[in-house]
């Protein structure tokens, strides 16, 4: 009987004596068996070990059990945890990681007691083979097409993949089944589209896809569990025009890196990305900011290299008409932060929700508004500007104007609050 586990060794007369003797926890594997099959009967039992082979000591150390087992604690073997306690030598085996129920069958095999053991039959003792001692390999990384794996699954329980520099031209069915990925690395490739099945990767904390030829962001990213879990995403140095509507459903970016692309807008809403730190949008096709990043309290900005409209180019559209009835149910519902999906309401409506702009006062508007262009200071926005020209701190930055009382709210005050 054999279990892989964690395992950490603790010399109880070392520690009562205040000296610090516990193992790291190691992988290891754990067997019950026969020292020697040829002994006789009446030495069976004297002759049934535990042995405990690590990466260390691969031949492992070797535990008498008839007349020196102590205690076993399985307390909490459901969550694949227990301890084995031996009278000689006296060591606690603290037991962790192990897959539940062949750790129950293990326990109960060693508790069985030394005359039922003595009647089991039971396999030679030999060492563990590397593969189930070794902590199993959770990082891959390709940093050359030769390298990289043809016609064999990825190892399946990869927490980090990095392909780099291998002229893939998509992300391919073998990547996109390892959804317990934390960080998926594709830079400096060729890749034309990110797969929308990456919206479902729960554990997804970091997309890095610089370096390639992507033109869109799929929308239908910004609707599954990755809106979670993704922290940092790094498009620099694609086709990107545009980022859709719903791309600050990514609540939980902190990392956005957006550089050498051609966007000619950053969504409206990027200030509802509350836990954004660090962004940069440098050489893109800019020409202004919207004004709802004042609302953040970034650590650094860069957006050097940008084509921003100068002074003499400023515009004011009006469209203060008397919203529509769906306008004003609209504001309503953005407003008191209703849920609304796809399952619940027509498709188009949660399109037109996700067209929301929010006015500085808070409240939001659509198509009835003044599409207004106001300046920000840009070293008001971080800690670290990052800026080609130095001289430039004022950015011409959009927002969108709910009523006349804002408006003149606005031309009284240049430099409104954010509510
Ligand atoms: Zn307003």
């Amino acid at each position: 009987m054999r279990i892989n586990c964690e395992i950490s060794i603790v010399n109880r007369i070392a520690a009562s004596h205040n000296v610090r003797n516990a193992s790291k926890p190691a992988r290891a594997s754990l067997a019950i068996g026969r020292k020697d099959s040829s002994k006789l009967d009446d030495e069976r039992g004297k002759n049934v070990f535990l042995l405990v082979c690590t990466a260390k000591e691969r031949n492992g150390a070797k535990y008498k059990i008839k007349e020196n087992l102590q205690q076993v604690f399985s307390k909490f073997l459901e969550k694949g945890k227990a301890t084995i306690r031996f009278k000689e030598p006296p060591h606690d085996l603290f037991i962790n990681k192990a897959d539940p129920s062949s750790l129950k069958t293990f326990l109960s095999l060693l508790k069985l007691g030394d005359k039922a053991l003595e009647n089991v039959n039971l396999s030679c003792l030999v060492p563990a083979k590397i593969s189930e001692i070794e902590k199993p390999k959770t990082e891959m990384v390709i940093k050359r097409r030769a390298d990289y794996p043809l016609g064999k699954p990825f190892l399946s329980k990869l927490d980090k993949l990095t392909v780099n520099n291998c002229g893939i031209v998509r992300i391919e069915a073998r990547i996109l089944q390892m959804k317990s990925l934390s960080c998926l690395n594709v830079a400096d490739n060729q890749v034309r589209a990110i797969p929308c099945r990456l919206a479902s990767f729960s554990t997804l904390s970091e997309l890095i896809l610089h370096g390639n030829r992507i033109r869109e962001f799929p929308s239908l990213l910004c609707s599954g569990s990755l809106t979670s879990s993704l922290k940092l995403l790094d498009l620099s140095q694609n086709e990107i025009k545009l980022l859709p509507v719903t791309f600050c459903n990514l609540k939980n970016l902190v990392h956005l890196k957006l550089d050498k692309n051609s966007l000619h807008m950053l969504p409206i809403n990027t200030g509802s990305l509350s836990h954004l730190r660090f962004l940069s949008a440098s050489h893109n096709q800019l020409k202004v900011l919207p004004y709802s990043l004042s609302k953040l309290k970034l650590d650094s900005i860069d957006v050097s290299a940008n084509p921003f409209l100068a002074q003499d180019k400023w515009y004011n559209v009006s469209k203060l008409a008397v919203p529509s009835l769906k306008e004003c149910a609209g504001i309503a519902v953005k407003k008191h932060k209703c849920a609304y999906f796809k399952q619940l309401i027509p498709s188009s409506l949660c399109v037109f929700l996700d067209t929301a702009k929010q006015c500085f006062c808070g409240n939001y508007c659509f198509t009835s508004c003044v599409h207004h262009i106001i300046t920000i200071n840009i070293h008001q926005l971080a800690h670290t500007v990052v800026s080609a020209c130095p001289t430039q701190s004022h950015i011409p930055a959009e927002s969108f104007i709910c009523s006349q009382r804002c408006l003149q709210r606005l031309q009284n005050n240049k430099r409104p609050f954010w509510r």
